[in-house]
């Protein structure tokens, strides 16, 4: 297979994972999207797998691959097949992680013999007296290429870049998992003084590192720089808590998807530098636009600017104070005498499974002559979209399913607010000066005329705050697991 037939199959499939992207921006074209994303990885992998036969000489390399495939593809589909999708942000933290790790074991391999790259010749044994080329030198009778300074910039950006998005991720996942007694990997925010001026010192020190790399190719100053990568990753998502969690999901997302194009480089593989371009720059867009979302500064985001001293990331316990509650008979009576009713999911809705009950029970009402209409925060769950997702998978009609931006004008309007599972995403806590989420757009689920709320408990959301909305007079607490509650509100609006 000649080079220009690997240049023409892999612009199939770069364009594959553009129209990829492109039918991932909407619900009805994801699985086009989906699809398009399944060819082009095909395209990509047998392509590669032929230019290593064909590299090689033999199919011996390609053992090693197909080790990597099996293990790695194999543990990719199991997991995709049984992951809950409540679990589904720890399951990426994860793979981020690995491209992280593969971008440093890469870097590292192509620091210490360049020629098995492609970097440089290979060292031969240098005859006595020879004339050194310019840029090469001999060490033990060995003559050996010095790495040339543009690819001493590549492994250097990929190797930090790769170290911070393994770190990070590492503790995006226990955050974002929450179940671990290790502090750092709690979702509350860990701050401490002068925390800035260490981030600024450590990033320093990388760069200069990075830059003595880059000129003298020493060893010791590439590692050095290495291990302060990783402390930075850490030490970027410690401080980060609550309810800016998704925008480090995100971020982490995009960090991974510069390690790959870093990887390519290193490599001389223009369909990973292609497809980690792809990724860095969508997940960037995708920081930015959920950063829009929440009405928060990137920047804040990042150097952990905020996500509160009361954020418990686990929902501790909260103050006892009386709240109206009643049954699921009482709240399909208020239901069923609506003329409009806007149901608010949450993420304990995805825990209790509970959308096809919910859309059953839409249905009822819509078959009553009630005007049913669905409202969805930009970071409702645990994973962008994932309301929407959970939505379709019950085959919610796309025309009753509105962005907050769209709907929020409506909950003055509408008869009954029901609020199934969310918490965070309908907190008024976001309109008070000095709250964690304060400045955080919300579903104004407060201004309908009646509020229902299903919970379990009055345990707090993801941010760890108390919800004002819970207290209203005009609010019914309806507690209980939000698959059986909702089935019973069912049974008894027939
Ligand atoms: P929250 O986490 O704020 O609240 C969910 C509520 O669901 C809890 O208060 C819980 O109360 C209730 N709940 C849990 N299980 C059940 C059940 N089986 N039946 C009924 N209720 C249940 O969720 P929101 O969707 O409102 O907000 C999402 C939060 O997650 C935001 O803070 C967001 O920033 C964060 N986040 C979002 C990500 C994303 O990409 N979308 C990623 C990471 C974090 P109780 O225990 O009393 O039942």
């Amino acid at each position: 297979m000649s080079m220009n037939v690997v240049t023409l199959l892999y612009l199939v499939a770069s364009v594959c994972f553009i129209q990829a992207l492109k039918g991932l921006s909407h619900p009805t074209t994801s699985i086009r999207g989906n699809i398009f994303g399944m060819v082009g990885m095909t395209i990509a992998v047998l392509t590669t797998a032929a230019m290593i036969v064909q590299l090689a000489g033999s199919a011996r390399g390609l053992g090693w691959v197909l080790l990597g495939l099996v293990v790695g593809g194999g543990y990719g589909a199991w997991r995709a097949k049984t992951v809950e999708m409540t679990q589904m942000p720890e399951l990426v933290a994860f793979f981020h992680s690995m491209i992280g790790l593969a971008a440093v074991f890469i870097a590292i391999a192509a620091v210490i013999e360049p020629w098995a790259f492609g970097i440089t010749p290979p060292p031969v044994a240098a005859a006595v007296g020879i004339n050194t080329p310019v840029g090469a030198y001999v060490v033990d009778g060995v003559l050996r290429h010095g790495i040339p300074t543009g690819n001493r910039l590549e492994l250097f950006l990929g190797a930090a870049i790769g170290a911070i998005t393994f770190s990070g991720s590492v503790i995006a996942f226990g955050k974002l998992s929450g179940k671990y007694k290790f502090r750092l990997f709690q979702g509350a925010p860990v701050q401490f003084k002068g925390q800035h001026m260490l981030n600024l010192v450590l990033g320093l020190l990388t760069i200069g590192l990075g830059l003595v790399y880059m000129a003298t190719e020493s060893w010791t100053a590439f590692f050095l720089m290495l291990a302060l990568a990783f402390v930075m990753g850490v030490l970027i998502i410690i401080p980060i808590g609550g309810a800016d969690m998704p925008v480090v999901v995100s971020m982490l997302n995009s960090y991974s998807g510069w390690a790959a194009a870093g990887i390519g480089f290193s490599l001389n593989n223009a369909m990973l530098i292609v497809a980690g371009s792809l990724v860095g720059s969508s997940g960037a867009i995708l920081s930015y636009i959920m950063c829009k979302a929440m009405n928060r500064s990137f920047f804040n985001v990042i150097l952990g600017g905020f996500g509160g001293e009361a954020a418990t990331g686990g929902g501790g316990a909260q103050e006892q104070r009386p709240v109206k509650s009643g049954s699921a008979d009482d709240a399909a009576f208020v239901l069923g005498n609506a003329e409009t009713v806007v149901i608010v999911p949450g993420y304990g809705l995805a825990v209790a499974r509970a959308q096809h009950a919910v859309k059953e029970l839409a249905q009822k009402l819509t078959d009553k002559g009630v005007t049913v209409k669905y409202a969805i925060h930009p970071v409702a769950g645990r994973m962008p979209g994932h309301m929407n997702v959970l939505l379709a998978e019950a085959e919610v009609p796309y025309d009753q399913v509105f962005e907050m931006e769209d709907i929020n004008g409506e909950f003055g309007q509408a008869d009954v607010a029901i609020i199934l599972g969310a918490n965070d995403v309908v907190n008024p806590a976001a309109h008070t000066k000095g709250s964690p989420i304060y400045g955080m757009p919300i579903l104004e689920a407060y201004k309908a005329k009646t509020v229902i709320v299903n919970k379990r408990s009055m345990a707090a959301g993801y941010a760890g705050l108390d919800n004002e909305l819970f207290y209203m007079d005009k609010t019914m607490m309806v507690f209980g697991d939000a698959k059986k509650v909702v089935e019973d509100m069912g049974k008894a609006i027939e």
